[in-house]
């Protein structure tokens, strides 16, 4: 490693995620990114095991998706969606509800995910105002969630592993159900449902809508978790007048190895949250999908409009770009490259199982964990992957991968084998 791929300036000026302005973690410089490889300053070739937090799932600097954006910026990169519309909104509408849950009808485009939890949160509460229930305000979730880092977003994430303990005493307090014990392709233990039935029977006149991440808890953990959860759930759901909203945000797009992760469980909800690979990777971008009941019981009441729109709501650019990727998808055979990508994961992470240091491993479509017994060293560990050739970004007690679907067999295969050893470098 040489020193082109630190910069002063960055480390002395520019916040990073979840890092300190006085002894920040370690960045490297990018020059450039290319298929399923980051290259960094210096010329060092890293293989992509993090799509950049699930998005790129084509990889970077695709010829179709790179197309799609400068065609598009040709025409305009934006006008507003006040009083306007343009073909890149309407077609990537016309997409989105050919492949989503057929109870999802309308589309609110929004800026990223965070937002998109924001606003689909504000949808079931006005539902609940609109429908003569102003009273069912709260949310119901799971622990071990992760929903985003803006307000009402934060305050249904995990209690304990999310900001809580910072930020809890100025958040709306919500109710937290464990998250389900029975894993994905194990034994349903009925148990599992029982506290979600409590709280519900309990608190149900004042529970607008249960939010969660169906079958992959992403950030919040990377569990996967059994389809009867979201079944049993939906059916209380249902009972009790509570909105189910699905944050598929990270779990759309053919990553559990489904176009959605619904799928696996055949619950359908009636809001649900998009966006990371929306646009492939190109750009924030995400959307709320909602059931005809939600939008009309919103719409024939007073005020008559959903009460959200935001300055760069249905940016053209990034219609275009999704547009783009989304049918670059569908007619990319994802399902088979999901599938080999999967069996690859499972052999390549099979030796750390046995690794005293490694608590699980568990695979699921294109999602690979190495969940380790204690939190691993970032910015070590971080390094030594570079130093391997591979960009994988650990957090707490997780090792994890969720590589670009074009990733060649080779260099999954580099990225399986630098996962094995650095993770066995912890037993020393
Ligand atoms: N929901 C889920 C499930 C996520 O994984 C994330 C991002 N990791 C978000 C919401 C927030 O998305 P964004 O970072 O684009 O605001």
């Amino acid at each position: 490693m040489t020193a082109d791929i630190f910069s002063s300036f960055d480390r002395d000026h520019l916040w990073h995620p979840y890092t300190s302005m006085t002894d920040p973690l370690p960045t490297f410089k990018v020059d450039r990114a290319s298929g399923c490889e980051i290259i960094l300053a210096d010329g060092t070739r890293l293989v992509d095991g993090m799509s950049s937090w699930w998005c790129a799932i084509h990889g970077y600097s695709h010829p179709v998706l790179d197309k799609a954006a400068a065609d598009q910026l040709k025409k305009m990169s934006h006008v507003m969606f006040g009083g306007l519309t343009h073909e890149p909104a309407i077609e990537l509408g016309r997409l989105l509800l050919g492949i989503a849950p057929p109870s999802m009808t309308k589309i609110f485009y929004a800026d990223s995910g965070s937002v998109a939890v924001e606003v689909a949160m504000k949808m079931a509460v006005q539902y609940q105002f609109s429908t003569g229930n102003p009273e069912k305000s709260n949310f119901v979730t799971i622990r071990s969630g992760y929903h985003g880092d803006t307000w009402n977003a934060m305050s249904v994430c995990d209690p304990v592993t999310g900001m809580h303990s910072l930020f809890g005493s100025a958040l709306p307090v919500r109710y937290f159900v464990p998250s389900p014990a029975s894993r994905f392709g194990g034994e349903w233990n009925p148990e599992d449902i029982r506290p979600l039935q409590d709280v519900i029977e309990k608190h149900h006149g004042e529970l607008g809508a249960m939010i969660l991440e169906p079958i992959v808890q992403g950030a919040g953990g990377m569990w996967f978790y059994h389809p009867e959860y979201l079944r049993q759930a939906a059916r209380l759901c249902r009972e009790h007048d509570i909105l189910l909203i699905f944050d598929e945000i990270a779990t759309g797009f053919g990553r559990t190895g489904k176009l959605f992760a619904w799928e696996h469980a055949g619950v359908e909800p009636d809001i649900m949250c998009i966006g990371k690979a929306l646009t492939g990777g190109y750009m924030t971008f995400s959307a709320v999908l909602a059931s005809d009941k939600v939008a009309y019981g919103i719409s024939d009441n007073p005020p008559h409009a959903f009460m959200h729109g935001p300055t760069f709501m249905g940016n053209p650019l990034a219609c275009a770009v999704a547009r783009a990727s989304v049918t670059l998808l569908l007619e990319s055979g994802w399902q088979e490259k999901v599938k080999e990508i999967e069996s690859g994961l499972k052999t390549g992470l099979a030796p750390a199982a046995s690794l005293p240091s490694v608590a699980d491993v568990r695979v699921l479509g294109a999602i690979g964990v190495i969940e380790m017994k204690k939190p691993v060293d970032m910015a070590y560990m971080q390094r030594r992957f570079v130093e391997e050739g591979v960009w994988v970004r650990p957090f707490g007690r997780l090792v994890y991968v969720m590589p670009p679907y074009i990733v060649s067999g080779e260099q999954l295969d580099k990225l399986m084998k630098a996962l094995v050893k650095v993770a066995s470098e912890s037993d020393r």
